[in-house]
Protein backbone atom coordinates (compact mmCIF):
# COMPACT_ATOMS: atom_id res chain seq x y z
CA UNK A 1 0.00 0.00 0.00
CA UNK A 2 1.65 3.11 -0.87
CA UNK A 3 1.99 6.00 1.84
CA UNK A 4 2.81 9.79 0.76
CA UNK A 5 3.56 12.20 3.66
CA UNK A 6 3.16 15.37 3.31
CA UNK A 7 5.75 17.22 5.89
CA UNK A 8 7.70 20.57 6.39
CA UNK A 9 10.81 21.90 8.38
CA UNK A 10 8.30 24.31 9.66
CA UNK A 11 4.67 25.51 10.32
CA UNK A 12 3.08 28.13 8.09
CA UNK A 13 4.32 26.82 4.71
CA UNK A 14 0.85 26.08 3.58
CA UNK A 15 1.45 21.85 3.74
CA UNK A 16 -2.27 21.34 5.56
CA UNK A 17 -3.96 23.52 2.76
CA UNK A 18 -2.21 21.36 0.04
CA UNK A 19 -2.57 18.11 1.88
CA UNK A 20 -6.23 18.96 1.42
CA UNK A 21 -6.19 19.72 -2.04
CA UNK A 22 -4.20 16.36 -2.63
CA UNK A 23 -6.99 14.89 -1.14
CA UNK A 24 -9.69 16.38 -3.03
CA UNK A 25 -7.29 15.29 -6.32
CA UNK A 26 -6.94 11.65 -5.26
CA UNK A 27 -9.75 9.63 -5.96
CA UNK A 28 -9.36 6.65 -3.51
CA UNK A 29 -6.88 7.63 -0.38
CA UNK A 30 -7.27 6.89 2.98
CA UNK A 31 -6.29 10.87 4.26
CA UNK A 32 -4.68 10.50 7.46
CA UNK A 33 -3.89 13.49 9.97
CA UNK A 34 -0.49 12.97 11.65
CA UNK A 35 -0.65 16.15 12.93
CA UNK A 36 -1.94 14.92 16.57
CA UNK A 37 -0.57 18.03 18.66
CA UNK A 38 -2.17 20.52 16.37
CA UNK A 39 -4.55 18.93 14.04
CA UNK A 40 -6.20 20.87 11.44
CA UNK A 41 -6.91 19.25 8.46
CA UNK A 42 -10.44 18.18 10.22
CA UNK A 43 -11.24 21.87 9.90
CA UNK A 44 -11.69 21.69 5.24
CA UNK A 45 -12.22 18.48 5.70
CA UNK A 46 -15.47 18.32 7.80
CA UNK A 47 -15.35 14.96 8.79
CA UNK A 48 -18.25 12.59 10.18
CA UNK A 49 -17.24 11.17 12.77
CA UNK A 50 -17.56 7.02 12.97
CA UNK A 51 -15.30 5.53 15.40
CA UNK A 52 -14.11 7.50 18.58
CA UNK A 53 -11.17 6.07 20.82
CA UNK A 54 -9.31 6.84 24.07
CA UNK A 55 -5.56 6.60 23.35
CA UNK A 56 -3.62 5.62 26.92
CA UNK A 57 0.12 5.90 26.61
CA UNK A 58 2.54 5.25 29.61
CA UNK A 59 1.26 5.56 33.39
CA UNK A 60 0.34 8.37 36.18
CA UNK A 61 0.63 8.35 39.72
CA UNK A 62 -2.56 8.97 41.91
CA UNK A 63 -2.74 9.11 45.67
CA UNK A 64 -5.29 7.48 47.00
CA UNK A 65 -6.30 9.74 50.27
CA UNK A 66 -8.74 6.68 51.81
CA UNK A 67 -5.32 4.84 52.24
CA UNK A 68 -2.79 7.50 52.05
CA UNK A 69 -1.19 7.70 56.10
CA UNK A 70 0.65 10.97 54.96
CA UNK A 71 3.85 9.83 55.86
CA UNK A 72 5.49 11.71 53.00
CA UNK A 73 7.87 9.48 51.54
CA UNK A 74 6.53 9.66 48.35
CA UNK A 75 7.20 13.48 47.68
CA UNK A 76 10.69 12.35 49.30
CA UNK A 77 11.60 9.82 46.71
CA UNK A 78 10.11 11.63 43.79
CA UNK A 79 12.83 13.01 41.71
CA UNK A 80 10.37 15.19 39.47
CA UNK A 81 9.28 16.99 42.68
CA UNK A 82 5.60 15.98 41.22
CA UNK A 83 4.22 15.39 44.54
CA UNK A 84 2.27 18.24 46.31
CA UNK A 85 2.37 18.65 50.01
CA UNK A 86 -1.17 21.11 50.57
CA UNK A 87 -3.42 20.86 53.98
CA UNK A 88 -1.43 18.35 55.52
CA UNK A 89 -2.35 15.38 52.50
CA UNK A 90 -0.18 14.60 49.49
CA UNK A 91 -1.94 14.56 46.06
CA UNK A 92 0.55 14.22 42.51
CA UNK A 93 0.68 17.17 40.02
CA UNK A 94 -0.19 14.70 36.73
CA UNK A 95 2.16 17.39 34.23
CA UNK A 96 5.13 16.85 36.31
CA UNK A 97 4.37 13.20 36.93
CA UNK A 98 6.77 11.11 34.77
CA UNK A 99 5.28 7.93 35.30
CA UNK A 100 8.24 6.38 36.95
CA UNK A 101 6.67 4.38 39.55
CA UNK A 102 9.09 5.03 42.16
CA UNK A 103 6.54 6.50 44.75
CA UNK A 104 4.71 3.22 44.12
CA UNK A 105 7.18 0.70 44.85
CA UNK A 106 8.17 2.91 48.22
CA UNK A 107 4.47 3.79 49.42
CA UNK A 108 4.68 1.37 52.41
CA UNK A 109 0.71 1.80 52.84
CA UNK A 110 0.18 1.26 48.72
CA UNK A 111 -1.74 4.10 48.62
CA UNK A 112 -0.75 5.02 45.00
CA UNK A 113 -2.72 3.68 42.32
CA UNK A 114 -0.59 3.21 38.59
CA UNK A 115 -3.27 3.48 36.07
CA UNK A 116 -2.91 3.92 32.04
CA UNK A 117 -2.53 7.50 31.34
CA UNK A 118 -5.41 8.89 29.18
CA UNK A 119 -3.51 11.24 26.29
CA UNK A 120 -5.66 12.05 24.00
CA UNK A 121 -8.90 10.28 21.24
CA UNK A 122 -8.47 8.97 17.88
CA UNK A 123 -10.97 8.83 15.32
CA UNK A 124 -12.05 6.62 11.87
CA UNK A 125 -14.42 9.64 10.10
CA UNK A 126 -16.06 9.65 6.95
CA UNK A 127 -15.59 13.06 4.27
CA UNK A 128 -16.65 13.94 0.84
CA UNK A 129 -12.72 12.75 -0.12
CA UNK A 130 -12.81 9.60 1.47
CA UNK A 131 -11.86 7.85 5.18
CA UNK A 132 -9.94 9.99 7.04
CA UNK A 133 -7.85 8.99 9.98
CA UNK A 134 -7.10 11.73 12.79
CA UNK A 135 -6.33 12.17 16.51
CA UNK A 136 -6.62 14.87 19.24
CA UNK A 137 -3.70 14.47 22.45
CA UNK A 138 -4.28 16.61 25.02
CA UNK A 139 -2.42 19.76 26.21
CA UNK A 140 0.81 18.83 27.31
CA UNK A 141 0.13 14.80 26.74
CA UNK A 142 3.27 12.86 25.51
CA UNK A 143 3.92 10.43 23.12
CA UNK A 144 2.61 11.68 19.92
CA UNK A 145 5.61 9.30 18.16
CA UNK A 146 3.35 6.35 19.34
CA UNK A 147 -0.08 7.78 18.58
CA UNK A 148 1.12 8.13 15.18
CA UNK A 149 2.45 5.06 14.35
CA UNK A 150 -1.17 3.86 15.73
CA UNK A 151 -2.89 6.48 13.16
CA UNK A 152 -0.79 5.08 10.36
CA UNK A 153 -1.55 1.21 11.26
CA UNK A 154 -5.24 2.24 11.76
CA UNK A 155 -5.08 4.07 7.75
CA UNK A 156 -3.41 0.49 6.57
CA UNK A 157 -6.66 -1.62 7.99
CA UNK A 158 -8.80 1.36 6.91
CA UNK A 159 -7.12 0.99 3.38
CA UNK A 160 -7.19 -2.70 2.53
CA UNK A 161 -10.81 -2.87 4.22
CA UNK A 162 -12.49 -0.57 1.89
CA UNK A 163 -10.02 -1.56 -1.39
CA UNK A 164 -8.15 2.18 -1.27
CA UNK A 165 -4.89 2.16 -3.08
CA UNK A 166 -3.38 5.12 -1.13
CA UNK A 167 -2.44 6.60 1.82
CA UNK A 168 -2.15 10.55 2.45
CA UNK A 169 -1.04 11.96 5.01
CA UNK A 170 -0.60 15.05 6.48
CA UNK A 171 2.48 15.22 8.54
CA UNK A 172 3.83 17.46 11.71
CA UNK A 173 5.89 20.65 11.50
CA UNK A 174 9.11 20.27 12.32
CA UNK A 175 12.10 17.45 12.75
CA UNK A 176 10.65 15.83 16.21
CA UNK A 177 9.51 12.57 17.43
CA UNK A 178 5.56 12.61 15.43
CA UNK A 179 7.21 13.66 12.31
CA UNK A 180 10.11 10.66 12.46
CA UNK A 181 7.16 8.48 13.59
CA UNK A 182 5.00 9.60 10.29
CA UNK A 183 8.15 8.83 7.64
CA UNK A 184 9.58 5.46 8.74
CA UNK A 185 9.03 3.12 6.03
CA UNK A 186 7.09 5.34 4.29
CA UNK A 187 7.01 5.47 0.67
CA UNK A 188 8.04 9.23 0.04
CA UNK A 189 8.06 12.36 1.42
CA UNK A 190 6.58 15.88 -0.29
CA UNK A 191 8.32 18.37 1.34
CA UNK A 192 6.39 22.18 1.42
CA UNK A 193 8.58 24.92 1.87
CA UNK A 194 8.32 28.46 1.38
CA UNK A 195 11.05 31.03 -0.45
CA UNK A 196 12.84 32.29 2.38
CA UNK A 197 16.10 31.91 3.45
CA UNK A 198 14.87 29.97 6.97
CA UNK A 199 12.75 27.97 4.73
CA UNK A 200 15.52 26.55 2.73
CA UNK A 201 17.34 26.09 5.79
CA UNK A 202 14.31 24.44 7.84
CA UNK A 203 14.02 21.94 4.20
CA UNK A 204 17.43 20.97 4.25
CA UNK A 205 16.72 20.06 8.30
CA UNK A 206 13.81 17.51 7.37
CA UNK A 207 15.81 16.38 3.94
CA UNK A 208 18.52 15.26 6.25
CA UNK A 209 15.89 13.35 8.52
CA UNK A 210 14.66 11.91 5.17
CA UNK A 211 17.82 10.63 4.03
CA UNK A 212 18.78 8.80 7.27
CA UNK A 213 15.90 6.71 6.66
CA UNK A 214 16.22 6.49 2.88
CA UNK A 215 12.64 8.27 2.18
CA UNK A 216 12.91 9.60 -1.32
CA UNK A 217 11.82 13.37 -1.65
CA UNK A 218 10.24 15.76 -3.38
CA UNK A 219 10.21 19.42 -3.09
CA UNK A 220 7.48 22.49 -3.24
CA UNK A 221 7.93 25.82 -3.17
CA UNK A 222 4.54 27.46 -1.71
CA UNK A 223 4.46 31.40 -2.49
CA UNK A 224 7.40 31.37 -4.74
CA UNK A 225 6.69 34.29 -6.83
CA UNK A 226 7.06 36.45 -3.59
CA UNK A 227 11.05 35.60 -3.53
CA UNK A 228 11.66 34.50 -7.28
CA UNK A 229 15.78 34.26 -5.92
CA UNK A 230 15.44 32.34 -2.99
CA UNK A 231 13.25 30.04 -5.33
CA UNK A 232 15.46 29.18 -7.67
CA UNK A 233 18.14 28.58 -4.55
CA UNK A 234 15.63 26.13 -3.76
CA UNK A 235 15.53 24.49 -7.22
CA UNK A 236 19.54 24.27 -7.65
CA UNK A 237 19.93 22.70 -3.41
CA UNK A 238 17.33 20.18 -4.98
CA UNK A 239 19.56 19.35 -8.69
CA UNK A 240 22.70 19.47 -6.31
CA UNK A 241 20.72 16.86 -3.80
CA UNK A 242 19.25 14.79 -6.66
CA UNK A 243 15.93 15.63 -4.93
CA UNK A 244 12.83 16.08 -7.45
CA UNK A 245 11.71 19.58 -7.84
CA UNK A 246 7.85 19.03 -7.83
CA UNK A 247 7.27 22.89 -8.68
CA UNK A 248 6.37 26.05 -7.49
CA UNK A 249 2.71 27.37 -6.54
CA UNK A 250 2.35 31.11 -6.60
CA UNK A 251 1.07 33.35 -4.03
CA UNK A 252 -2.71 32.35 -4.40
CA UNK A 253 -5.39 34.53 -1.67
CA UNK A 254 -7.94 31.99 -3.03
CA UNK A 255 -6.44 29.72 -0.81
CA UNK A 256 -7.29 31.52 2.30
CA UNK A 257 -10.94 32.34 1.00
CA UNK A 258 -10.97 28.39 0.90
CA UNK A 259 -10.52 27.70 3.54
CA UNK A 260 -12.71 30.05 5.38
CA UNK A 261 -15.19 28.20 2.79
CA UNK A 262 -13.67 25.16 4.23
CA UNK A 263 -13.16 24.00 1.03
CA UNK A 264 -9.52 22.77 -0.81
CA UNK A 265 -8.31 25.70 -3.11
CA UNK A 266 -8.65 22.88 -5.97
CA UNK A 267 -12.49 22.64 -5.48
CA UNK A 268 -13.19 26.56 -4.89
CA UNK A 269 -11.41 27.93 -7.73
CA UNK A 270 -10.13 26.27 -10.99
CA UNK A 271 -7.83 29.79 -11.13
CA UNK A 272 -4.52 30.68 -9.48
CA UNK A 273 -2.33 28.35 -7.57
CA UNK A 274 -5.20 24.94 -8.68
CA UNK A 275 -3.66 24.44 -12.07
CA UNK A 276 0.05 23.95 -10.72
CA UNK A 277 -1.30 21.71 -7.67
CA UNK A 278 -2.95 19.76 -10.28
CA UNK A 279 -0.22 19.77 -12.20
CA UNK A 280 2.26 18.90 -8.91
CA UNK A 281 -0.22 16.28 -8.28
CA UNK A 282 0.05 14.15 -11.24
CA UNK A 283 4.05 14.27 -10.82
CA UNK A 284 3.37 12.83 -7.57
CA UNK A 285 1.37 10.28 -8.98
CA UNK A 286 3.11 9.42 -11.93
CA UNK A 287 6.56 8.97 -10.05
CA UNK A 288 4.66 6.76 -8.06
CA UNK A 289 3.71 4.28 -10.37
CA UNK A 290 7.19 4.71 -12.07
CA UNK A 291 8.41 2.57 -8.42
CA UNK A 292 5.62 0.85 -7.78
CA UNK A 293 3.99 -2.52 -9.01
CA UNK A 294 0.54 -1.88 -11.72
CA UNK A 295 -1.11 -4.07 -8.46
CA UNK A 296 -0.40 -0.91 -6.26
CA UNK A 297 -0.70 2.28 -8.10
CA UNK A 298 -2.32 5.27 -7.25
CA UNK A 299 -5.15 6.78 -8.91
CA UNK A 300 -5.63 10.12 -9.61
CA UNK A 301 -8.09 12.44 -11.19
CA UNK A 302 -6.86 13.96 -14.64
CA UNK A 303 -5.34 17.00 -14.57
CA UNK A 304 -7.02 20.04 -16.20
S1 LIG B 1 4.17 7.40 50.57
FE1 LIG B 1 2.08 6.63 50.47
S2 LIG B 1 1.31 6.81 52.51
FE2 LIG B 1 3.12 8.10 52.43
S3 LIG B 1 2.35 10.13 51.90
FE3 LIG B 1 2.85 9.13 49.98
S4 LIG B 1 0.97 8.15 49.32
FE4 LIG B 1 0.70 8.68 51.46
S1 LIG C 1 5.53 8.03 39.35
FE1 LIG C 1 7.59 8.90 39.52
S2 LIG C 1 7.35 10.95 38.74
FE2 LIG C 1 5.31 10.25 39.19
S3 LIG C 1 4.94 10.98 41.26
FE3 LIG C 1 5.73 8.89 41.43
S4 LIG C 1 7.93 9.15 41.72
FE4 LIG C 1 7.14 11.10 40.97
Amino acid sequence: MPEIVVISGKGGTGKTSLTAAFAHLAKAAVVCDLDVDAPDLHLILQPEIETRQDFFSGHEAIIDPADCTRCGLCADVCRYQAVISASGGFSINPLKCEGCKVCVHFCPAQAIRFPERHCGRWFLSRTRFGPLVHAQLFPGAENSGRLVALLRQKARELASQTGRTLILSDGSPGIGCPVISSLTGTDAAVLVTEPTPSGLHDLQRVADLCRHFTIPIGVIVNKADLNPETTEAVQRWCEAENADFLGALPYDPAVTEAMVRRQAVTEFSDNGSSAPIRMVWARIVEQMQRTRSPRTAVTAAPVK
